[in-house]
């Protein structure tokens, strides 16, 4: 039998969010469970449970001031973590330590070699920045699980791969001088959409300029559109034999989201999950983890992720 994929799955994830009327409201986890669950993958996939992240995990990538300030805002759940798109709710220091919790917890199935490829939907809050909350992103699962890969499983040339309709500053910026941070983003591009960054002229800094790849698309780009960046995604990673692929899958690059611009369908994610196992399996034994990212049209992002693990289950 072929391997499983791993789902995470659980309240401990599906509460990291901001209540109405915020976009990133607690219900998309449901939403997408309930979809994944009518897509009937029978033993494909297994469901885990989201666990905690400790304090020094979370000081991996965050600095401690930080982690101070979202504890401490956190009890009285007052006033923002950023300059006002992300709200200090009360729990919220939980929910964020659970959610990279989760992306470590199936990095470490994935090493255990239990699995080949996970999905984590609550996770890939890649905008915030290793000093500070920002775009509804408190802690960044994706940067914590780049040094957690270092640190624990002692690997060193991490892919992160972003589909996300936003720039994943956060990680870039977080990463942007090291050179074995793999990093691939075909975002919209930053003069029409928050937060402005990623030209294709940012490649990285120091020892790392001209290594990262930023792929800006214009408004109303679609599936065609994306197919061809998709290409030289493919290209990138394929000579830069990375040795564990993170996804960044944000489903806010469908046409509908109603906070972005980009007009792509589910396709692009399949296309895109189905390409990344291709390429995992020819150059890091298989191994990725895929996190939900932004989308906040709820039947977009229902649809998206559960293609992005019916991807995983058919390469499996
Ligand atoms: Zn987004």
């Amino acid at each position: 039998m072929s391997d499983p994929v791993l789902v995470y799955k659980g309240e401990e994830i599906a509460r990291y969010g901001f209540g109405d009327p915020h976009p990133f409201g607690t219900d998309r986890h449901d939403v997408f469970h309930a979809e994944l669950a009518a897509a009937n993958l029978g033993a494909s996939v297994h469901y885990a449970r989201p666990r905690h992240a400790s304090v020094d995990e979370l000081l991996l990538f965050h600095t401690a001031d930080y982690i101070d300030k979202v504890s401490r805002m956190s009890v009285d759940g007052k006033g923002f973590l950023d300059e006002g798109d992300t709200p200090a709710v009360v729990g919220i220091f939980d929910a964020a330590s659970d959610v990279v919790g989760s992306t470590l917890a199936a990095v470490d199935a994935i090493m255990r070699g239990e699995a080949k490829r996970a999905f984590v939907p609550i996770a890939g809050l890649h905008h915030a920045a290793r000093d500070s909350a920002a775009g509804f992103c408190v802690f960044n699962d994706c940067g914590v699980a780049a040094e957690y890969l270092r640190k624990q499983h002692g690997l060193q040339r991490i892919a992160y791969v972003d589909i996300d309709a936003h720039h994943g500053d956060g990680v870039f910026y977080g990463f942007e001088d090291d050179p074995d941070l793999i990093f691939a983003d075909v975002h919209e591009d930053g003069r029409h959409l928050y937060p402005g960054t990623g030209a294709a002229e940012e490649t990285g800094t120091g020892r790392a300029r001209g290594t990262k790849l930023n792929i800006p698309m214009q408004p109303g780009a679609d599936d065609a559109d994306f197919a061809r960046a998709w290409a030289r995604v493919e290209a990138y990673l394929d000579h830069a034999k990375p040795e564990f692929i993170i996804f960044q899958c944000g489903a806010d690059s469908l046409a509908g989201d109603p906070i972005t611009h980009l007009c792509y369908t589910e396709q692009a994610h399949a296309d895109a999950a189905s390409a990344l196992c291709r390429l995992a399996d020819k150059h890091c034994q298989g191994r990725i983890v895929a996190t939900g990212g932004g989308g906040y049209n709820r039947d977009n992002l229902a649809r998206a992720w559960t293609r992005v693990v019916q991807s995983f289950v058919a390469a499996a």
